[in-house]
């Protein structure tokens, strides 16, 4: 089974020799990281025998309700990272604060941004859910990060990627150089190189977003959908597919597996927040794989890598995906800046009425 197969370790250690002043720091923390996917796939498959499903009697920084596994990951995500001395703070979507390190351990060079249950909201049904993680350089190497040393624009990522716990477990990951997913062994515990060199068709007929939403869309993405669902006969000349699992992770990678649109854009649903996915932990690391895989990312009005944070958990609008249909959604976001968009698209008044 494994002849011609990479591990993820060799895999590391290749791209390590390609860079001989590397220090060996990213790759033990790509190690841990990976770990923590383990450990979190094996409580995920075991489900309820596990005793790790259902609702916290706690909410975190967001609001949000945690589930008991929300919980679980985050602290296995801690401990697997924690003691190696590459990092100097962590981020985690579950801590209102960075988290510090604990002092009986070095300070590394290395920062960590991580959701460690995304679609925490699925695993009750058993949905695929995943872990997201980010991984910065600290601007001060070898002493504990402040809040603003996280507050570093996504272009300036040196590592990200993903697990997925679907029926298959993988690791999806960039270090800048192309986008490559790992599937795990379950007996031998391992990452194996399954899908090197990822990605994104440009071009897709398939799009993904929460449409319960419509009503509070901006023109520009209301009229992209409605342009959609015309299909055929519409001004787009062909029909589309509608794709929807709620698990930022499970869109990601149907999109780089199959490509595809995914939005989750700016609403007025909630004026307080003018976006629902957070930036270091979620949008900056699925960005940064999308792009090394062809596609792109983007609120709509700007390339998501080049937001400056100004907020560890500040949300974002989130579109990404087959960069033509990414480019479409920004095109229309600058059209209807101050021009309104004239729905029904398709009524009496239709812009793009058929000719008699
Ligand atoms: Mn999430
Ligand atoms: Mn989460």
């Amino acid at each position: 089974m494994l002849a011609d197969r990479t591990t993820l370790t060799q895999f590391l250690i290749e791209e390590r020799r390609r860079h001989p002043e590397a220090s060996g720091d990213l790759n033990a923390l790509v190690v841990d990281v990976a770990l923590a996917c383990k450990a979190i796939a094996k409580a995920v498959a075991h489900g309820e025998l596990s005793g790790v499903l259902g609702n916290a009697a706690s909410v975190n920084v967001q609001g949000e309700a945690q589930k008991k596994l929300d919980i679980a990951a985050n602290e296995i995500f801690l401990r697997t990272t924690e003691w190696g001395g590459v990092l100097a703070g962590m981020v985690s979507e579950e801590l209102e604060r960075p988290y510090a390190i604990p002092s009986r351990y070095p300070r590394g060079k290395y920062l960590l941004a991580f959701d460690p249950l995304d679609g925490s909201s699925n695993i009750d049904v058993n949905v695929a859910v995943g872990s997201i993680f980010s991984i910065l350089r600290a601007p001060t190497p070898g002493v504990d990060a402040a809040v603003s040393d996280f507050l570093q624009p996504g272009v300036q990522q040196v590592c990200a990627g993903y697990a997925i716990y679907g029926p298959s477990t993988m690791l999806v990951m960039t270090v800048g150089t192309g986008v490559h997913a790992f599937t795990l062994e379950p007996q031998l515990g391992e990452f194996i190189l399954t899908h090197p060199n990822v990605t994104i068709a440009p071009a897709t007929s398939e799009f993904a977003i929460n449409a319960s939403n419509h009503r509070f869309w901006e023109p520009a993405v209301r009229r992209y959908v409605d342009e959609c669902l015309a299909g055929r006969t519409g001004p787009r000349g062909r029909d589309f597919n509608m794709r929807w699992i709620a698990s930022l992770v499970a869109e990601a990678h149907r999109i780089l597996m199959r490509g595809g649109v995914f939005m989750y854009p700016r609403d007025s649903k909630d004026p307080a927040k003018p976006g629902r996915l957070r930036l270091l932990y979620e949008a900056n690391p699925i960005a940064f794989i999308v792009e090394q895989a062809g596609g792109a990312a983007s609120t709509g009005r700007e390339r998501i890598l080049d937001v400056a944070p100004t907020d560890v958990h500040q949300r974002i609008p989130l579109v990404f995906g087959s960069r033509e249909e990414v480019a479409r959604v920004e095109q229309y976001h600058r059209d209807h800046n101050e021009r309104p968009y004239d729905a029904p698209l398709f009524g009496e008044r239709g812009l793009f009425r058929a000719p008699a």
